[in-house]
């Protein structure tokens, strides 16, 4: 199914371009970069600089030592009296999960957000078994509603409007149509209470996992991450398997870094920490405690020294925020679970570069995603080593077409040489003449069309910069 749907990524994103509703939802995501502009002027520029530094070298230094610290993970998570299970692909992970939920003769479970459980298609498996799964964070829940995938790491359903989600509401949950905010959030909370109470399995995932303590952290705005961990029987969390993070000490390291870049706040409201069940002696809290660390193609970032250090991510969403590409074709256009530069890097690792080819070149190569990530992960050079496979052969199957290679061999002819350079650039300002308008290039004749269907570009100086130069030169000699 993935590959089919990433196969789809330039219809979809062309639909998504045609769609007024989901470019009005694309603009709210300025909301993001506004306040995690502010979050970080706060913290301040040096101190922001000197957290990504330590972030950086303590994820490598995990990365280095990752079997080291996943095996401290699980000693203490075991010695805490919960149970762990590594899986090396999703489908071990689902039949560990389904498995449990047989024998435990679980019926209904509700999930707080996690990427990693959409990463393993779990949803799907449980209703298939005939038990029931409730999201329970609110835009999961809504997209849940909708049968829709989320749109985006953070803001699962970004992409609706506050009336879209009032008509959803009408018809999948029969109640009056409300079309303001707090009155569906009401609605949401009233129906998902009765769904923790019923739950017999809980399941959450892992924004962290700190080795030294067998401790759990998830970092919520809704409360619904605690309620699925302590009110069901069973909880179950699921990560990927480069959470880890050695201490306590780390751990502050990376909070502090992934909700000023997520949301921009100092803190969310909820950072809830878990060690294994509930004790002896404690009133609340489930009976069983499992953790399922993922592998799923990690192993294969890792061993890889080109497109390792996309393992750093924290999936903070901020790149999803900055990137033109993403902020223009939304999240659906991606056709998996991750979206965005980051998702443009992992997944075609994770489910095959030939299913997912289109993804590395879903990208302007600004540079917004790597300036933006508080990791300052350079994934601008990872979709060019992704690219550069495809071209140089190692998938065989992307097709550039005959016009792809044409303009690419002269493009790369004429910046080759300075004369060549320059007589192209005079070439292109006198061959444009009839198409500009204002200094910009608004409709271009095919093959070049595609590039102005949905942008303009500007227009090539008359004048190239070199000569004005030297006229600037000469005149104030
Ligand atoms: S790549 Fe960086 S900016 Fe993008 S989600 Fe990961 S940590 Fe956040």
């Amino acid at each position: 199914m993935a590959e089919i749907k990433t196969r789809q990524f330039k219809q979809s994103a062309e639909r998504a371009l045609r769609d007024p509703q989901l470019q009005a939802a694309h603009a709210r995501l300025e909301h993001f970069r506004t306040a995690r502009a502010a979050a970080i002027a706060e913290t301040g520029q040096e101190q922001w600089a000197a957290l990504q530094k330590e972030a950086r070298a303590i994820k490598w230094h995990t990365l280095e030592h990752l079997d080291h610290y996943l095996g401290q993970l699980a000693t203490n998570v075991e010695r805490a009296g919960g149970k762990v299970f590594f899986a090396s692909t999703a489908h071990e992970a689902n039949e560990y999960v389904l498995d449990l939920a047989r024998r435990k003769g679980v019926r209904t479970v509700v999930k707080s957000k996690s990427m990693v459980s959409e990463e393993m298609g779990i949803a799907e498996l449980l209703e298939k078994q005939g038990i029931r799964r409730v999201e329970t964070d609110l835009g999961e829940y809504i997209v849940q509603l909708a049968h829709e995938p989320p749109y985006h790491i953070v803001a699962p359903a970004v992409h609706k409007s506050k009336e879209q989600v009032a008509e959803l509401f009408a018809k999948e949950l029969g109640v009056p149509r409300v079309a303001d905010i707090p009155g569906l959030t009401a609605i949401a909370r009233q129906t998902l209470r009765q769904e923790f109470l019923r739950a017999d399995m809980g399941m959450t995932g892992a924004n962290f996992a700190v080795a030294e303590s067998g401790t759990i952290a998830i970092v919520t705005n809704e409360g619904n991450g605690r309620m699925c961990s302590t009110l069901p029987r069973i909880h179950v969390a699921t990560m990927g398997m480069e959470r880890v993070v050695p201490s306590f000490r780390d751990l502050g390291v990376f909070l502090k870094l992934l909700t000023r870049s997520a949301t921009g706040q100092r803190i969310t409201s909820y950072v809830s920490l878990f060690s294994g069940p509930r004790r002896r002696d404690e009133e609340d809290g489930p009976e069983e405690f499992h953790l399922v660390i993922l592998d799923n193609g990690r192993s294969r970032l890792l061993g890889d020294p080109e497109l390792r250090e996309s393992l750093l991510c924290i999936r903070c969403g901020a790149c999803l925020n900055a990137c033109p590409v993403y902020t223009t074709v939304g999240g659906h256009a991606y056709g998996w679970v991750y979206s965005g530069p980051i998702g443009a890097v992992v997944t075609p690792v994770m489910i095959g570069l030939p299913k997912a080819r289109d993804l590395p070149f879903a990208s302007t190569l600004c540079g917004a995603c790597k300036d933006v990530c508080p990791l300052k992960i350079d994934l601008p050079r990872m979709l060019l080593t992704l690219r550069r496979e495809q071209t140089q052969g190692r998938v065989q199957n992307r097709t550039n077409t005959l016009t792809e290679g044409l303009l690419i061999r002269a493009w790369y002819l004429s910046v080759r040489f300075a004369w060549s350079y320059r007589l192209a650039t005079r070439l292109a300002s006198w061959f444009q003449r009839p198409f500009v308008r204002r200094g910009r290039l608004r409709w271009l004749p095919p093959p070049l069309g595609a590039w102005t269907r949905a942008r303009d570009f500007p227009a090539v100086a008359s004048r190239p910069f070199r000569s004005r130069w030297k006229k600037l030169e000469k005149e104030t000699r």
